[in-house]
């Protein structure tokens, strides 16, 4: 089986710029971003799409959106705002299979978002 880039990042065996880590979720920037804050959270566990998540994962939805509050907390942009993305499968544009949350700031946002 091919192996899953953010696993790899989650396991540590490819490099990236760590900003939260606890022990249902690793955040961190995004290789390509587009804006000036933009930080991706991934649960450690292989979800590949918002498709697969069940009631058993509750605790990692949760501590996505606690990584949401503390990180943009920490980059300063809760008051002025940020904009969080799932995509999902081909016409949500998602490139990556692993559930990842993105959360971009430190600019005006548009919408919609095309
Ligand atoms: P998607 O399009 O699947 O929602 O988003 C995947 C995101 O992962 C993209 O924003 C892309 O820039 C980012 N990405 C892809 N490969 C890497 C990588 O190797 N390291 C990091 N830090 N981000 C990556
Ligand atoms: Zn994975």
């Amino acid at each position: 089986m091919e192996k899953c880039l953010f696993c790899e990042i989650a396991k540590g065996n490819i490099p990236a710029t760590i900003e939260y880590e606890d022990e249902n979720v690793i955040a961190f920037r995004d290789i390509n971003p587009q804006a000036p804050i933009h930080i991706l959270i991934i649960p450690r566990d292989h979800i590949p799409t918002v498709n697969d998540l069940t009631p058993d994962h509750q605790a990692i939805i949760a501590a996505m959106f606690q990584a949401v509050q503390k990180l943009t907390r920490d980059n300063k942009i809760d008051h002025t705002g940020y904009r969080t993305v799932f995509n999902c499968n081909r016409d949500g544009g998602q490139d990556v299979y692993h559930l990842h949350l993105h959360v971009l700031g430190g600019r005006k946002m548009t919408w919609p978002p095309g």
